[in-house]
């Protein structure tokens, strides 16, 4: 995976290559099904972003000279690549839709929360927790998407995508926004607006969060599903709420990962959604396999 953004940036080109010798260490790789991505074509990218700001990054792509954005570097021929990342979010979700192999489905190479329609930010250029969401819907023929997102950071970019629509229920649990990026959004007041109003919840966690506290407020999540009734639940499992991983202040144990993707599954069975699960930040190794691998554990034995 070409996907690197330099010495000393966090998002480095082996990550994911180091996640997948975590799991070939813990044996998950016999449990799973490996499936190549399906190249989408720029109109899957314009179900979310704007043509204008697709076509700046195929420029930039090309010359690899523009000012990008946000903690985003330039980057030739990088397009392509994040155009892969989506088409494996997009052939995921695939997989449990349309042709309705499996009930889980994951692309650890996804989970670009940030980027907004118009503009990339924070590691991310192409959201494609967005983009997903209304291929579903408008692809698909799925009427309700439930986002859960548990990054250590606030996810913005999808929270904005659906800010006004009632049919995607966007959740994020993060550590409190007033101390780490994105810093502007993420607060429990951001409720949803129009006829998206009930339809968005924050839930910041402390600084220095631990399992504890990250488990409980999972609480509500139970009640949430049975009442919204989603056909399909995106997981943003974003691991960077580790205690090993300094991007965040926060605590979590792979303990924590394992109860709420143990959850999941549990809801799962009883509700009989689909879930789509996204990978996202984390990046520390061997730390970032294992808490991933831990999860993954958990959608093959459920
Ligand atoms: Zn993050």
């Amino acid at each position: 995976m070409k996907l690197d953004f330099g010495y000393g940036h966090p998002m480095r080109g082996n990550r994911y290559d180091k996640a997948l010798d975590e799991f070939r260490e813990m044996g998950l790789l016999d449990d799973l099904t490996i499936e190549k991505p399906r190249l989408i074509s720029e109109d899957v990218i314009r179900l979310y972003h704007t043509p204008e700001y697709i076509q700046r990054v195929k420029e930039v792509s090309e010359t690899g000279e523009s000012v990008f954005g946000e903690e985003v570097p330039q980057i030739k021929g990088i397009y392509d690549i994040i155009l892969l990342s989506v088409s494996a979010s997009i052939t995921a979700a695939d997989y449990i839709v349309g042709e309705g192999l499996f009930d889980v489905a994951v692309n650890i190479c996804g989970g670009w929360h940030h980027a907004f329609e118009n503009k990339c930010r924070g590691f991310c250029i192409f959201n494609d927790v967005a983009i997903t969401a209304n291929y579903l819907m408008k692809r698909k023929n799925i009427d309700k998407v439930m986002v859960i997102d548990y990054d250590a950071h606030h996810g913005d970019g999808t929270q904005r995508a659906f800010y006004r629509n009632p049919w995607v229920y966007t959740i994020s649990f993060h550590q409190d926004p007033s101390t780490l990026y994105p810093f502007r959004s993420g607060y429990e007041d951001e409720i949803g607006e129009g006829e998206g109003k009930g339809f968005n919840r924050n839930y910041p966690l402390s600084p220095l969060c631990d399992d504890d506290e990250f488990i409980s407020k999972f609480n509500e999540i139970p009640e949430l599903i049975e009442e919204f009734k989603p056909e399909v639940l995106i997981l943003q499992m974003g691991v960077d709420g580790s205690r090993q991983c300094s991007i965040s202040s926060m605590r979590l144990t792979k303990k924590a990962y394992d109860y709420v993707s143990g959850l999941f599954m549990r809801l799962q069975k009883k509700h009989g959604f689909k879930t789509l699960a996204l990978g996202g930040g984390g990046f520390v190794h061997p730390m970032l396999g294992q808490h991933w691998g831990v999860q993954l554990q958990n959608f093959i034995d459920k």
